[in-house]
């Protein structure tokens, strides 16, 4: 399980990498969104809410 990041709408903003609870995100500089790391992901959704651009969903 993992968050997926909409490439077409994310903004890069950082927002959910420091949102995160279990600092399964990061942004790499090479990356147009960020990167989850599913063994750290546990799908709380907290990203979701917070991303302005609504690019964020949940991959089961
Ligand atoms: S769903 Fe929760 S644990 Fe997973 S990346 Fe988003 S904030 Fe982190
Ligand atoms: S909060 Fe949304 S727009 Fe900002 S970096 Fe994360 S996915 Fe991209």
């Amino acid at each position: 399980m993992a968050a997926k990041f909409n490439e077409d709408e994310c903004i890069r903003c950082g927002a959910c990498v420091e949102d995160c609870p279990f600092e399964a995100l990061s942004l790499p500089d090479d990356s147009p969104t960020p990167v989850c790391d599913e063994d750290l992901c546990f799908t709380c959704g907290s990203c979701l809410e917070i991303c302005p651009m609504g690019a964020i969903t949940i991959e089961e």
